[in-house]
């Protein structure tokens, strides 16, 4: 067995574990494995123990890995953008991602809704969250979500799937369980608000180092990076 593939099962014992801690089926919450700065036999190797879904940050890395495991055997892997996106990286990211999680502008949205190819199923999407006013400025405010999410649902070619979120590191549990809550809050105050043509199923949040604080605080995703590829 590979380091990579023992770590995966490793991170599954994990997200086993949290489920079980806060009441959850284990199959309420889905596993990305985030492989930027990872090669695509990285990839591949965690794709042999069953791994589906893969996380990329950088976007033409990880078009090159999408196109070097294209027509591999086995079913075919699911992709999500998971970094900033400029205008002038939407076609590339729709023309090849499956999923974009890091949507946090209407312009943005209307281009990759407009550049999906027709051929393909429609991308799906997750608009991000800041929900701590981090130094990592990218994200919705809390009050700028339900109307992005009322106009990303409108567009054609994309399905709003969910909201992502990614904190900065919290010192502890219970102060990361605090930040994931905020998420969790906005999350259901739109689903509950029924403006939207069908609700949310996804709240992607929950990386290597809190991922058992936000299965706790209702993640539906957790994107782990470092306990499945290693350091960066
Ligand atoms: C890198 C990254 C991750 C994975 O982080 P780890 O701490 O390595 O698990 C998750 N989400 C996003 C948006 C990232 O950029």
């Amino acid at each position: 067995m590979t380091t990579i593939v023992r770590n995966l099962q490793l991170v599954r014992d994990r997200i086993t574990t949290a489920c079980f801690a806060a009441n959850r089926h284990p199959a309420s919450v889905r596993l990305l494995a985030v492989s930027k700065t990872f090669s695509a036999e990285a990839v591949a190797d965690a794709a042999s123990d069953g791994q589906r879904a893969f996380g990329e940050n950088y976007i033409a890395e990880g078009v090159e890995k999408i196109l070097a495991l294209r027509g591999q055997p086995g079913p075919a892997l699911e992709w999500h953008c998971i970094g900033p996106v400029q205008s002038n990286k939407t076609r590339l990211v729709a023309e090849h991602f499956d999923w974009v999680q890091s949507v946090d502008r209407l312009k943005i949205a209307q281009r990759l809704s407009e550049q999906r190819p027709p051929e393909l199923p429609p991308l799906q999407i997750c608009l991000q969250i800041n929900v701590d006013g981090g130094a990592n400025k990218s994200g919705l405010a809390p009050d700028e979500v339900l109307a992005l999410a009322q106009e990303v649902a409108q567009l054609p070619r994309l399905v709003l799937r969910g909201l992502m979120s990614i904190p900065e590191p919290a010192i502890d549990f219970v102060a990361a369980c605090a930040v994931h809550a905020r998420a969790r809050a906005i999350f259901d105050e739109i689903n509950s608000a029924g403006v939207l043509p069908a609700p949310m199923d996804t709240l992607s949040m929950g990386m290597t180092a809190d991922l058992e604080a936000a299965i706790h605080s209702g993640s539906t995703m957790v994107r782990v990076g470092t306990a499945i590829f290693g350091g960066r």
